[in-house]
């Protein structure tokens, strides 16, 4: 595969699609925001920092001759998607979407979805007393400022004090398995989730443990995904490389 990929990244999914590429030989530039302060790292050349907006990227990507962008960054990271859309829509390099399905419910599950971080912290305020938050550090102020409920934000890296007293961190990265979920939920005597619909395996042990407990969750449904061809898988998007970038090469 005659190609220079850039990989939008800061997610597993990214990072093993870089790790694939690289096996396979073709030249890959994973970029990553810089917001985890120890993020795994994918193999081959990995940049971080934002581009300066579209024009900046449109520019990084004629700089750095890279002939496909995959965007697989996180679904509700829609600011650099709609980005990457300008940037290779003006450059003319091929973008394709690598996005995880979202989850959907099935029996027992007790699932009140929401459009938006406001509306899960009220639907949440509704539903229980004691919450676990998985939603990430960046949207925790809509949490905040509800003061008569009891949370426990769970993030990778540990949010910026002040946090109000009605509030508990607790640091860590997935994978997190059902059991693991489970006994969590139990200790700190959680009655409602609240979680983004990421999708994906590796986040999904707290919605099976939360369908096992009976305890109801508030999922923030992904935002409208970029307009470009998107795959769910891996594979698919390396079949979608091999095609368009030989035919580019042919061509
Ligand atoms: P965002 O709101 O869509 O992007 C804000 C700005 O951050 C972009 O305009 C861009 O700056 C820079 N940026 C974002 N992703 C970048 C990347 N992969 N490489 C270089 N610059 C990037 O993004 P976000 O929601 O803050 O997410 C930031 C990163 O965290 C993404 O890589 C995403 O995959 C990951 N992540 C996000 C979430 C989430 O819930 N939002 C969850 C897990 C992981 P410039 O305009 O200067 O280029």
């Amino acid at each position: 595969m005659g190609a220079r990929v850039l990989v939008l990244g800061g997610t597993a999914q990214a990072r093993l699609l870089a790790n694939q590429l690289n096996e396979l030989g073709v030249p890959v530039v994973s970029s990553l925001a810089g917001r985890v302060r120890e993020p795994k790292l994918p193999a081959g050349e990995v940049r971080t920092g934002g581009f300066g907006g579209p024009c900046g990227m449109a520019e990084y990507l004629r700089g750095e001759r890279i002939t496909a962008l995959v965007d697989a960054t996180h679904p509700f990271a829609t600011r650099i998607s709609e980005n990457a859309v300008t940037a290779t829509t003006d450059s003319g390099v091929e973008m394709l979407v690598l996005r995880r399905a979202p989850w959907t419910p099935g029996p027992g599950d007790d699932w009140h979805r929401v459009g938006s971080l406001p509306e899960a912290a009220e639907t949440a305020r509704r539903l229980g007393s004691r919450v676990l938050l998985t939603t990430g550090r960046q949207g925790l102020h809509h949490f905040t400022r509800v003061r008569d409920r009891w949370f426990l934000a769970r993030t990778v890296d540990a949010p910026d004090p002040p946090l109000p007293s009605n509030m508990t961190t607790i640091s860590a990265r997935g994978p997190f398995t059902t059991e693991a979920e489970r006994e969590l939920l139990l200790e700190r005597r959680i009655d409602v989730l609240v979680s983004k619909n990421s999708g994906g395996p590796m986040t999904e042990g707290k919605l099976a443990a939360a369908r096992e407990l009976g305890i109801p969750v508030v999922l923030v449904e992904q935002p409208q995904p970029p307009h470009a061809p998107t795959v769910d898988s891996v594979p698919d998007a390396i079949a979608w490389l091999r095609e368009r970038v030989d035919r580019l090469h042919a061509g």
